[in-house]
């Protein structure tokens, strides 16, 4: 068979990205299981990544003439997927995530990077206006009246500066919870899932410029890129003193735009971080199109250790978990979808969702890549795999 299809997915997640074992004990705890975990786990990642969300479609799917094409031994209901999903252990699944993100990196789908950043940001799903679970968190209008509920969770992902984002890893928070306690239990856990020295830094919005989160970066060995906001008045007020009226001290040109850079590392740290100085950089980028942003962004990194240019490119590389992470995740991935309403099933399919973009990101960009089959696009690669299902001589991909 020529071009993409299903089965060279399949083969590419079990022996390119080692996922084979995964996929035949994916951490199932259902005690007298009647349809294979390997089936229940597939049928979500395959259905995903041809934009099938929901558990009813996926049995549909089960019960179709293309059954085996798509790599299911046999058909199953809805329901075994919502049994199965709620009795899952998730550590299992993140182990594989990490797991074939590290085998992704000795295969060198990130080889033009020098950096590799961890983002991590936090998101609402799932927004439902049926009975609660204990995920659920209160949606409520400025008097006080509540419009349904939505699923909170914090993502991590990893990025290597300018190319490829892959995620790694989500935790939920709900009522009583906060997205600042998940992203400090998240960012350990993928620090240990991923290995020392997988990653060179961590990089998230102003709301992780704090002690605590800065002081867990630490504890997991990797410096921090956070951006300076309104919270640290004492910082932004010397930040201000030092930069402001100065002319800047480099201006670079970063792909078509002119990037002015103020950039200083001996700031004062406020009385909770237990760091000797802070570093900040003020950027302000001149775009082509006549609009102007300024931001200011601090971390522990040297100068010795990082320039200017490079701590400029971490700090944007925050907003590939915007174009990456969550939209892809989002729009295209049906995260925004609750298959199954309750809080074990949801995190199983937000896992599992985070492979199918893992295994189709790095099958599509680094696997079909090397073959030049035409397809760059995640649209295209879901209408030919499509197209190719149930025919005997699949299309020219050209
Ligand atoms: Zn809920």
């Amino acid at each position: 068979m020529r071009g993409p299809h299903v089965g060279q997915i399949q083969n590419y997640a079990c022996h390119c990205l080692g996922l084979e074992s995964y996929f035949r004990r994916p951490g199932d705890g259902r005690v007298h299981p009647s349809i294979p975990a390997r089936d229940v786990v597939w049928a979500v990642v395959i259905g995903h990544i041809l934009r099938v969300a929901s558990f009813l479609r996926l049995e549909w799917l089960a019960h179709s003439p293309v059954r085996s094409e798509l790599g299911l031994r046999g058909p199953f209901g809805d329901d075994a997927l919502a049994y199965c999903t709620e009795r899952m252990d998730p550590e299992t699944t993140r182990m594989a995530l990490a797991a074939a993100l590290r085998q992704a990196k000795r295969n060198k789908a990130f080889e033009n990077s020098r950096f590799i950043g961890l983002p991590l940001d936090g998101t609402g799903a799932g927004r439902t206006y049926k009975e609660a679970c204990p995920l659920c968190d209160p949606i409520q209008d400025p008097q006080g009246e509540v419009h349904g509920q939505l699923h909170h969770f914090v993502l991590i992902s990893v990025v290597s500066v300018g190319g490829l984002t892959l995620p790694v890893d989500v935790e939920p928070y709900g009522p009583g919870d906060s997205e600042y306690a998940a992203a400090q239990r998240l960012l350990r856990r993928a620090a240990d899932h991923l290995g020392a020295r997988f990653a060179d830094y961590v990089v998230g919005d102003g709301e992780y410029a704090t002690a605590p989160f800065l002081h867990t970066s630490g504890e997991v060995a990797l410096p921090v890129v956070a951006r300076l906001k309104e919270n640290l008045p004492l910082l932004t007020a010397a930040v201000r003193a030092r930069f402001d009226g100065r002319p800047p001290q480099a201006v670079f040109e970063e792909g078509g735009d002119r990037v002015e850079v103020w950039d200083y590392d001996h700031f004062d740290p406020w009385e909770t971080l237990d760091w000797p100085e802070v570093r900040v950089l003020r950027y302000r980028q001149h775009k082509r199109d006549g609009t102007t942003v300024q931001a200011e962004w601090l971390t522990d990194f040297s100068i010795a250790k990082l320039g200017s240019l490079s701590f400029y490119r971490m700090a944007k590389s925050r907003w590939q978990i915007e174009n990456q992470g969550f939209n892809d995740g989002k729009n295209r991935y049906g995260m925004e979808h609750i298959c199954h309403h309750e809080p074990h099933s949801i995190l199983i399919v937000w896992l599992l969702i985070l492979l199918a973009l893992v295994i189709e990101r790095l099958y599509r960009l680094r696997y079909l890549h090397r073959g030049d089959h035409g397809i760059r696009s995640a649209m295209d690669l879901c209408t030919y795999l499509w197209l190719s299902l149930g025919s005997r001589n699949p299309p020219d991909p050209g």
